[in-house]
C-alpha cells in the first residue's frame, strides 16, 4: 500500500509574526519557515504504518515554491522514501492545493492520503475536505488513530462529546490531530541519509491544473493590543470592578 502525506512549508510556530505595513499579509522575509505541525504528524503515521509493515512506500508531495525542497527532505528524514515538489510561485490558496494534489494523486495511486488538519500559517482547515471531494473519495478528519485493515481504515476523531471512531473504505483522505503521535527528533544520519532520496519537481501547468487564486484578500491587522491588568485586593473589590466597570455581571 502507498501511503501519500502533504506537507507543506509555513513560518514556524515559534516566530512571532508581523503584519505588513500596508496590511496586504504577513511579512516572511528573513523569518524561520518549518513543515507544518500537523503535516510533521501525518508523516510520522505514515512512516510508523511503513515500519509496521502495512505500507510499502510513502511519498510526501509540498506544494509551492523552490525552498518547500527543505520541507520535503524533512519528510524524508522523518522517514518518506520519497518527494514530490509541486513548484509555483504563485499564492497557493486550498482550493488550489486540492486540485495539484489530487492531480498528484491519480498519477500515484495511493490507497491513503493523510494531511494535516490545518496549516497554521492561513488557519483555513479546507484542503483535505476539498480534496476528497474532488476525488469522491471517504474523508476521516481530525484523526487520534489509525488503524488499517484489509482495504478499510478504522480512524479514531476527536469530537466535541468525546472520540468517535469510524470506518472508511481504502481509498481514502484522513487529516491529522495532535494528538496522533509525537513526530520523533529528526537524527543527524537520517538528515544524510534524505539527501540521497528522489525529490521530483512539477509544476502546475505539467499537471493542467491553474493554480490561481479565488479569494482575495482585503487586508490583515494585528490583533488589538491587551491592556495590563490591574491587582485587585480581595474577591469584594474584583466583584465590584466586574459590576461597574467591565460591566459584565
Ligand atoms: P489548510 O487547508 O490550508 O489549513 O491545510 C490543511 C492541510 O493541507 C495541511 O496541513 C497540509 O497537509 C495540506 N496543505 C495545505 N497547503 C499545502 C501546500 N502548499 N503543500 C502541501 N500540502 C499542503
Amino acid at each position: 500500500m502507498k501511503i501519500m502525506t502533504a506537507v507543506k512549508r509555513v513560518v514556524d510556530y515559534n516566530v512571532k509574526v508581523r503584519v505588513k505595513s500596508d496590511q496586504s499579509g504577513v511579512d516572511i522575509g528573513n523569518v524561520k519557515m518549518s513543515m507544518n505541525p500537523f503535516d510533521e504528524i501525518a508523516t510520522e503515521a505514515a512512516v510508523r504504518l511503513k515500519e509496521a509493515g502495512t505500507a510499502s512506500e510513502v511519498i510526501a508531495v509540498s506544494c509551492g515554491l523552490a525552498q518547500s525542497q527543505e520541507t520535503l527532505r524533512t519528510a524524508l528524514a522523518i522517514g518518506a522514501d520519497r518527494g514530490v515538489l509541486v513548484e509555483t510561485d504563485a499564492e497557493l490558496q486550498p482550493l488550489a492545493v486540492a486540485k495539484l494534489l489530487k492531480a498528484v494523486i491519480d498519477k500515484e495511486q495511493p490507497q491513503l492520503v493523510i494531511l494535516g488538519k490545518q496549516a497554521i500559517d492561513d488557519d483555513a482547515g479546507q484542503t483535505g475536505q476539498m480534496l476528497a471531494a474532488l476525488l469522491d473519495w471517504p474523508q476521516a478528519t481530525f484523526a487520534s488513530h489509525i488503524e488499517i485493515g484489509d482495504d478499510k481504515a478504522t480512524v479514531m476523531r476527536e469530537v466535541d462529546g468525546g472520540l468517535e471512531v469510524i470506518t472508511l473504505k481504502l481509498p481514502a483522505i484522513v487529516t491529522t490531530d495532535l494528538r496522533l503521535n509525537e513526530p520523533r527528533y529528526v537524527t543527524l544520519p537520517n538528515i544524510m541519509k534524505a539527501k540521497k532520496k528522489p525529490i521530483e519537481t512539477v509544476r502546475p501547468a505539467d499537471l493542467n491544473v491553474d493554480p490561481a487564486p479565488r479569494l482575495k484578500t482585503l487586508k490583515v491587522v494585528e490583533p488589538p493590543v491587551r491592556k495590563a491588568g490591574v491587582m485587585v485586593p480581595n474577591v469584594a473589590a474584583l466583584v465590584e470592578k466586574l459590576k461597574t466597570e467591565a460591566k459584565v455581571i
